[in-house]
C-alpha cells in the first residue's frame, strides 16, 4: 500500500511583473524572499512558461491566500496542481 503523502498545493508567481512591495515575502517568508534588485523570488521554484512554480504545504493555504489576495499586481496564484 502506498504511503499517504503530505497534502500539497502549488504556488505560481509571475516574477517579471513584481513591483517589489514585499507583502509576499513578509506574509509567507518560507516561500518568497526579496532579491538584491528588491523584487520577490519564489524560493526553490521551477520555471513554467511565464510563471515560476513550487509545491507548498496545504497547511499553509490560509497564509498563501493572504499573499494571493494582497499582491497589488495580482501575480501570485495558488491551485491544487
Ligand atoms: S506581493 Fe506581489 S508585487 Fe508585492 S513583492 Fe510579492 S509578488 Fe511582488
Amino acid at each position: 500500500m502506498a504511503t499517504k503523502s503530505t497534502s500539497l498545493v502549488v504556488i505560481r508567481h509571475k516574477a517579471t511583473e513584481c513591483v517589489g512591495c514585499c507583502l509576499c515575502a513578509e506574509t509567507i517568508p518560507q516561500y518568497f524572499e526579496m532579491n538584491d534588485e528588491g523584487m520577490s523570488v519564489l524560493i526553490n521554484s521551477n520555471e513554467e512558461g511565464v510563471f515560476n512554480k513550487v509545491d507548498a504545504l496545504a497547511l499553509d493555504k490560509i497564509e498563501i491566500e493572504v499573499a494571493v489576495e494582497g499582491c497589488p499586481v495580482d501575480i501570485i496564484r495558488m491551485s491544487n496542481s
